[in-house]
């Protein structure tokens, strides 16, 4: 008998003992059985407490940077083992494109976080939001906001149709965010998700207790969490509904569920030009890939009345043309089967149920389709999984079932419209997608789509001639962007970009003194503690304090100075050069310097000239020209060290430099930050070299 599937627990493989009731996992296209499926006799709580000491203890030892680093290796170390993850994503229906989104996609994933990380977060354990709110007039009390990471562990829930891609876009931001995660794949691509769970186990990369994974049932999940753990959960709308059900108050429990998407076909987008070319593409894609199982997919197709023959023609043509159905062990073939028998029933089942709302089916039928084996020759296999890509059409496109049923598979419907309100209300009847595509050359059509839509979906993609071959698709949602959406979506829009590690954090605002912000978020503010004395660009980052401080001495700011700025520039507006006209501004006492002339005598009055740990200033920010000067005004500049960054893989690391130019009558003229790159370490003399 095929031996059960194991699962990964407090860092330690396990198997049930055997279980009679196991579920059987077969090939979806031979019905051969692959492995049997269980976890009687599991031990959650010993794997929750394990997440929530072991795993929160060696995420928390590293910073965002470090867990980054390490998202980078898991990529590389799955990268080694794609072809093989690719080969065994055959066996659940998936041609080598499938793989793309799925094995290919989750990588991508890893290596988005891995690099986003690394850019726009700090290399520190927190994460400060917004600036901070002064709350006293001498500056002696004030606020701000803070992220830190939930002391507790992400269990994440995951649908059957995307084992890896689906499972790594919710365990990367946990990583990253510092929460260890327990992944519970669906049954019918556990196994998937076994290997590449396997590949990260054995590249011995995996901080202990970051990674658990349950193959089978988490009997009693909710009774064992509490505040401070936290549920992503990916599958159908009724089994997210008992779930919620059963959410302890205090756990976050967040769900992406099945989505009725819409995609449009604007007035302009007629038949023979570029954008009905691509959507009928479109259409095409997202009803063969992955046989239509994707949340993503198209179900709608919403065209204007008078080319709902030329789409379904078209259609129907390129159907013909491309799509060879069949076992993905044939190279030939295009569309592979549905995960299991018992979907391709439920989905023969929904079909039904749209016919018998009054659906008539344009395009292909539920008759078991003739099919490419593995040996390449053709013929019926009833034991697969196979199912024709169908398209319905309904007299009436306000139709509920139409708007409501999900056939997972590849099925979708057509629904013509007269006007763009319309076009607009049948998308907004899905209830909230995950996502609507539309086609149209004209931006003022998208503008217009945008503003009535916008609010019943997650993402938004317009497609015309000039991105149709560099668009990622409409049913590819990117880890930079929010994936999810509202109302029968699920309501999650925690997916996508660093608003996913923020998720797995709590927002505190936080109120005290500048010291005590200063300590806590590692970003000096104004008012702490800051000292004098040898200049702080001779420190090396290993040297450099926060708070340490560098003070000009004055200089006079001429006419002359002015004059000569604004000829060597070219720029001689008239603020700087003509009295009358510059008195005649509200805004001028008259003639006034330059603001970039200001930035650059500040430069002037804090450069330490000799090599030094200062290897490069990379830019300023949040600049702001706050009091006009004028000839003969005296202005200084003081410099503080507010946040120093050192680089993991580098000897050399970010210092972000608080700059406030203030003038004779110590009013403040400019302020602004100064972005450098500092050694790590630094020998004086003997030619002054970088030592790491
Ligand atoms: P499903 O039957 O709802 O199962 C989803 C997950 O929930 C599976 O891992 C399943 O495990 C688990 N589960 C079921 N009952 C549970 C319980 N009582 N306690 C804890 N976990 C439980 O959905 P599916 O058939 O795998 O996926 C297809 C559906 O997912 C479609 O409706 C599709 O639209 C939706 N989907 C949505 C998105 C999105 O991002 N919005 C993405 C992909 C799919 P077992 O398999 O072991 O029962």
């Amino acid at each position: 008998m095929t031996g059960i599937l194991p699962s990964y627990l407090c860092d330690r493989w396990w198997t049930p003992e055997e279980d009679p009731d196991a579920a059987d996992v077969r090939d979806a296209s031979t019905g051969d059985l692959i492995t049997r499926v269980s976890s009687r006799g599991i031990h959650l709580a010993e794997a929750l407490a394990h997440a929530r000491t072991v795993g929160q203890h060696s995420l928390g030892a590293l910073t965002f940077h470090q867990r980054a680093l390490l998202l980078k290796q898991f990529a590389l170390a799955l990268t080694a083992h794609k072809e093989e993850l690719a080969e065994m994503s055959k066996r659940a229906g998936s041609t080598a494109r499938d793989s793309l989104s799925d094995v290919d996609g989750g990588i991508g994933v890893l290596f988005t976080y891995a690099s986003k990380g690394r850019r726009e977060l700090p290399n520190a354990r927190v994460i400060v939001d917004g600036a901070a709110e002064p709350l006293s007039k001498d500056g002696s009390f004030l606020g701000r906001h803070l992220y830190s990471r939930l002391p507790g562990v992400a269990v994440q829930i995951n649908a059957y149709n995307f084992p890896m891609w689906g499972a790594l876009e919710k365990f990367a931001p946990a990583f990253l965010a510092g929460v260890p995660s327990i992944v519970k794949p669906a049954t019918p691509t556990a196994y998937v998700a076994e290997a590449w769970v396997r590949v990260l186990v054995d590249a011995g990369l995996l901080p202990d207790g970051a990674l658990q994974l349950v193959s089978g049932a988490v009997p009693d999940l909710f009774a064992h969490l509490r505040l401070g753990d936290l549920v992503g959960f990916t599958g159908s709308a009724t089994t997210a509904a008992t779930l919620r059900a059963q959410a302890a108050a205090g756990v976050r429990f967040t769900t992406e569920t099945d989505s009725i998407n819409a995609s449009v076909l604007a007035p302009d987008a007629a038949p023979g030009t570029p954008e009905f070319d691509a959507y009928v593409k479109q259409l095409l894609v997202e009803l063969t890939s992955k046989a239509g199982q994707k949340c993503t997919a198209i179900r709608r197709a919403i065209v204007p009345s008078s080319s709902v023959d030329a789409v379904v023609s078209a259609l129907r043509d390129t159907i013909a043309a491309r799509v060879v159905i069949g076992d993905p062990h044939a190279d030939a073939v295009t569309m592979g089967p549905l995960v299991s028998l018992d979907q391709r029933d439920e989905v023969r089942r929904q079909i039904a149920v749209l016919r018998d709302a009054g659906g008539r089916v344009l395009i292909g039928s539920t008759d078991e389709p003739e099919v490419m084996r593995a040996d390449g020759s053709v013929g019926p296999a009833p034991e697969g999984a196979f199912v024709q890509p169908v398209m319905l059409g309904f007299d009436d496109p306000r139709t509920p079932a139409v708007h409501e049923v999900e056939a997972f598979g590849p099925v979708a419907s057509i629904l013509g419209y007269e006007t763009l309100d319309e076009a607009a209300e049948l998308v907004n009847l899905g209830g909230g997608s995950l996502v609507t595509s539309v086609a149209t050359g004209d931006p003022a059509v998208a503008a217009e789509l945008l503003a009535r839509i916008g609010a019943y979906n997650g993402r938004v993609l317009f497609v015309g001639r000039d991105n149709a071959r560099t668009s990622t698709g409409h049913g590819a949602p990117v880890p930079h962007l929010v994936h999810g959406g509202p109302g029968r979506a699920g309501g999650g829009e925690e997916l996508g970009g660093i608003r996913a590690v923020l998720h797995h954090m709590q927002r505190t605002a936080v109120q005290g003194s500048p010291d005590v912000l200063t300590a806590i978020t590692g970003v000096w503010h104004a008012g702490a503690v800051s000292a004098t004395g040898i200049h702080p660009f001779r420190k090396s980052l290993t040297e450099l304090r926060l708070g340490d401080r560098f003070a000009s001495p004055t200089r006079a700011v001429t006419l002359d100075d002015i004059e000569t700025f604004a000829h060597f520039t070219g720029d001689t507006f008239y603020a700087h050069m003509d009295e009358a006209a510059a008195s005649a501004n509200r805004f001028f006492p008259g003639r006034v310097a330059h603001g970039y002339l200001l930035v650059s005598f500040a430069a002037g009055l804090f450069v330490d000239p000799d090599p030094g740990p200062v290897l490069a200033n990379y830019g300023l920010e949040n600049l702001r020209f706050v009091t006009p000067v004028s000839p003969d005004d005296e202005v200084r500049v003081t410099l503080t060290a507010q946040q120093i960054t050192p680089r993991e893989t580098d000897d050399y690391g970010e210092v972000r430099w608080d700059a406030v130019i203030h003038n004779q009558r110590d009013e403040i003229v400019a302020t602004y930050e100064v972005l450098t790159l500092v050694a790590k370490e630094w020998v004086e003399g003997d030619g002054a070299r970088v030592t790491t």
